[in-house]
């Protein structure tokens, strides 16, 4: 019988820091190599070494191209990781442009610290840089779906497609042969199972395979998304915000969810429901992960395919605004409303998007839009949650303009169709772990799981190790 076991190093109890090691019979593999984000006890976790030996590990593999998945892979190769990196090809291209940005980001906020004193560390360092994620790079090997790939011998992953994001994946494990064969599923993010105007994607997530184990995210574990379309909300809150000579600061991660906003934002404008204002996409990857958005338009809804037909190229919109370089964003700043902002990090937890809100919070006529998952502890969070004053760098910032927050654009599926989808296995794995949620969630899945399946799910720990029969 073969030595079969988990232990969750990260993303338990909390969603960020996705990293789970699969060990059998001595070999250990890691899935996903996410950052920590949020709360500065879980950002600390990003500082301590790995509770593994580097060297043991036999190899990588990711589900989808967040950095609560693959932030944390240029810090494992700069402490030593030189075995492959396996993701799919969609992937594989994101990373391209979203790791290289993140070492940026991480030298720039180190830089502000320094120059601005506001760090107890003696000077504050970057995680990684640009370079060290250039180099984690070179060690990525897009890997095509439904594919068997044999990691060692009796061991084999396929990935499937998750539909959470462009790329996005579950990676399923075979271990050993005949009556001790095993099966594992990592479902990574899944994607939503319903898919309204306000998703990106075609097609919802391929249904599970008949697994022993299943490690399954629980962002929305008790939570429901609102099914309305999203969009005449939009184009009122833009409206009014607009019209009374706001900024609107979006802060949202550069790849996709942007994308079909930005398009999203055009229709609107172009049927006459919001004011013609500038739009500044202040992200030096923005342009980039537009080109790999559009590469991939056959990913996507037949909306989203519809828009980007009609109306080509974001690059050649007139009134939209890429600003690559840190001085075009300082310009940005100089400049009143009516205005659209759309800058990252997502969660506000780092990034340029800081630097807009501390700006752009005091005044009443702006308006701060969230569209992603705000996990507690981070700015996001703190501002959605309707905290006044915030703190960003030290100071104390009057929370004056609108916030809203609109979940329809979410990327996960919600409490109900992750059922659903588990409704969809052959039969029940012998043992299901929740991770990627706040406790609160992960329990209220587990329940949920209980009393619509009869099924018992167990909500991980971090650090715990568990050993598979
Ligand atoms: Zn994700």
């Amino acid at each position: 019988m073969a030595q079969l076991s988990l232990r969750f190093l990260g993303a338990a109890g909390s969603v960020t820091g996705s990293r789970h090691l699969l060990t059998s019979d001595g070999e250990r593999y890691l899935i996903d190599c996410g950052m920590f984000q949020g709360e500065k006890s879980l950002r600390e976790r990003n500082w301590q070494p790995l509770p593994v030996e580097i060297g043991q590990l036999r190899s990588l593999v990711l589900t989808h191209a967040h950095l609560d998945h693959t932030g944390y892979l240029p810090r494992l190769v700069r402490d030593g990781y030189r075995g492959p990196v396996y993701a799919s090809q969609g992937t594989a291209e994101l990373m391209g442009v979203l790791l290289p940005d993140s070492g940026r980001l991480q030298e720039e906020d180190a830089e502000f610290r320094n120059r601005r004193g506001l760090t107890r560390h003696q000077p504050a360092l970057p995680l990684y840089t640009e370079v060290d994620a250039r180099r984690a790079l070179s060690l990525v090997q897009p890997r095509p779906l439904e594919e068997p790939l044999v990691l060692s011998p009796g061991c084999e992953v396929r990935l499937h497609r998750a539909a959470h994001i462009l790329g996005s994946c579950f990676a399923e494990f075979h271990l050993g042969a005949g009556a001790e064969a095993r099966r594992i599923l990592f479902t990574g993010d899944l994607g939503r199972l319903r898919q309204g105007e306000s998703q990106t994607l075609g097609r919802g997530p391929e249904p599970p395979a008949d697994v022993d184990y299943l490690v399954m995210e629980s962002t929305y574990g008790d939570r429901l998304h609102p099914h309305e379309d999203v969009a005449p909300k939009l184009a009122a809150a833009l409206r009014a915000a607009l019209e009374r000579g706001g900024v609107v600061v979006i802060p949202a991660f550069a790849v996709e969810r942007t994308q079909k906003l930005l398009f999203l934002i055009k229709h609107l404008i172009e049927a006459g429901q919001v004011p013609r204002a500038p739009i500044h996409l202040d992200s030096p990857m923005a342009l980039a992960a537009i080109e790999i958005f559009l590469r991939h338009a056959d990913e996507f809804n037949s909306e989203t395919r519809d828009l980007i037909r009609r109306y080509g190229p974001p690059q050649n919109w007139d009134h939209v605004f890429f600003d690559r370089s840190p001085q075009a964003s300082r310009a940005v700043n100089a400049q009143g409303g009516p205005m659209i902002i759309i800058s990252s990090s997502g969660m506000a937890t780092g990034g340029r998007v800081v630097h807009h809100l501390a700006l752009r919070l005091p005044d009443p006529r702006n308006l701060v839009l969230f569209v992603g998952y705000q996990s507690p502890g981070t700015l996001g969070f703190l501002i959605r949650t309707g905290k006044s004053p915030v703190f960003i760098h030290k100071q104390a910032v009057e929370v004056r303009a609108q916030v809203a927050a609109f979940e329809e654009f979410s990327d996960h599926a919600d409490a109900e169709e992750m059922v659903a989808w588990l409704h969809q296995m052959p039969k029940p794995p012998r043992r299901i772990f929740l991770v990627h949620g706040e406790a609160a969630a992960a329990e209220a899945l587990a329940q949920r799981i209980k009393s619509e399946l009869g099924w018992s799910a167990h909500p991980a720990q971090w650090l715990e190790e568990v050993p598979l029969d």
